[in-house]
């Protein structure tokens, strides 16, 4: 998807520059308990600063559905973001007069009704503050909200610089990528990522299954999965998938070995079997030794790889054995400078920091919905009109 950047603005001396940023920082008490997302504002402001603008930020904060909810102002957030961005920064209600400051935080945006309902009278009010207007907010760009899609339409509009980096990474990952992809997909339901399986196996050379769905896909070619995580309901879903990953070439790959257990907790009595020797009190919570050594060749043999959902129970050790095992290999590949790799998802950001290969991967994003529908191969209303 082609879209213009803050270097395509001219000098911007005079002027304001309406910036949608994601503030939703979680808090502790009154203060910010992380700043990752503080932080990934800062190149955006300085930029444009750069370019000598005066910069007006909107967001969201919670979700107050349109009212006024006195805890989810955005004015809690201002003191961190002054102090991440080493700049004043100052704080307005909408249609109060700008203060001075060169940075304006403006109230939670999801204060306004028409907010989600994308209306183009509230993005016209927005309008009237700023000459341009640049969306840094990759993790709401999957919602056409008036701050995200209206608003675009009424100024000159570009990506901010976090999600021109997140843009241009997913885009040599599943736009025009290096072959051959390998996805790995995982996690606990086939039913919350069937656009996601739909659109890869007609994108990917390599489709590799984990987590509790590949349970459902055992249980659909005739295994008996046990106790596993299995959606019964899905096995004609499954196979139709299976049939068009054939059709367009992509071999899918399923646990050859797995690892079981009677009870669904941490060091639980484990061992390690063929899928087709699971009993029936047993539940599959791993993909066993010999499918990751099999799997790690895959990747090895790759030059991109996307991934979204862990391949076992992770949180329980020993059932993170088959992500850990993969997540380095994938780091260890893309620190030698032989794979491109992007992953996202909440759990799976959790799974590859417990692996310890965070900082091995290209691009890893947090944003959740927007990453997914990404994945689902969707275009994001919130990107289309930066083009
Ligand atoms: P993400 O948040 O990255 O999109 P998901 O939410 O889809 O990932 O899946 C993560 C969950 O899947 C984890 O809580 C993990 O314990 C669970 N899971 C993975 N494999 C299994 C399994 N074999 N049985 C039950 N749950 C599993
Ligand atoms: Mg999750």
């Amino acid at each position: 998807m082609p879209f213009k950047t803050i270097s395509d603005f001219d000098d911007l001396s005079g002027k304001t520059a309406l910036v949608r940023v994601d503030l939703n920082v979680p808090m502790n008490g009154d203060e910010v308990s992380d700043d990752t997302r503080l932080q990934a504002v800062k190149p955006t402001v300085d930029a444009l600063a750069a370019k000598g603008a005066k910069i007006v930020l909107l967001a969201h904060f919670g979700r107050p559905k349109g009212q006024r909810v006195a805890e989810m102002s955005l004015k809690q957030v201002v003191p961190a973001l002054a102090a991440v961005l080493g700049r004043d920064v100052g704080f307005a209600e909408l249609g109060d007069d700008l203060p001075a400051d060169p940075v304006v935080v403006l109230e939670n945006t999801r204060f306004e009704p028409g907010e989600t309902e994308n209306d183009s009278l509230l993005a016209a009010r927005y309008a009237a503050y700023g000459d341009v207007y640049v969306n840094d907010a990759f993790s709401c760009a999957h919602r056409a909200h008036a701050s995200t899609e209206a608003l675009a339409r009424l100024l000159p509009a570009a990506a901010g610089v976090t999600m021109g980096r997140e843009l241009a990474a997913l885009d040599k990952a599943l736009g025009v990528p290096l072959k051959p992809v390998v996805a790995v997909v995982g996690g606990a339901k086939v039913s919350s990522k069937l656009a996601v399986l739909e659109n890869l196996v007609e994108k990917v050379d390599h489709l590799i299954i984990g987590g509790g769905m590949a349970n459902t896909f055992l249980f659909a070619k005739g295994t008996h999965v046990g106790a596993s995580l299995c959606e019964n309901d899905l096995k004609e879903t499954a196979l139709a998938i299976l049939a068009n990953a054939t059709k367009h070439g992509c071999q899918v790959h399923l646990p050859t070995d797995v690892v079981v257990a009677k009870e669904f907790k941490a060091h639980a009595p484990s061992r390690i079997c063929s899928p087709d020797d699971v009993a029936g009190d047993e539940m599959i919570l791993d993909a066993g030794p010999s499918t990751v050594e099999t799997l790690a060749g895959v990747i090895a043999a790759s030059q991109t790889l996307v991934w979204n959902g862990p391949m076992g129970a992770f949180e329980m050790e020993p059932f993170d054995m088959a992500t850990v095992a993969l997540a380095k290999a994938a780091g260890a590949a893309t620190a030698a400078g032989n794979l491109l790799s992007v992953a996202g998802g909440g759990d799976t950001v959790a799974a590859l920091a417990h692996a310890g290969v965070k900082d091995d991967f290209t691009h890893i994003s947090t944003a959740g919905g927007a990453f997914l529908e990404w994945m689902e191969g969707k275009i994001l209303p919130g990107v289309a009109v930066l083009g």
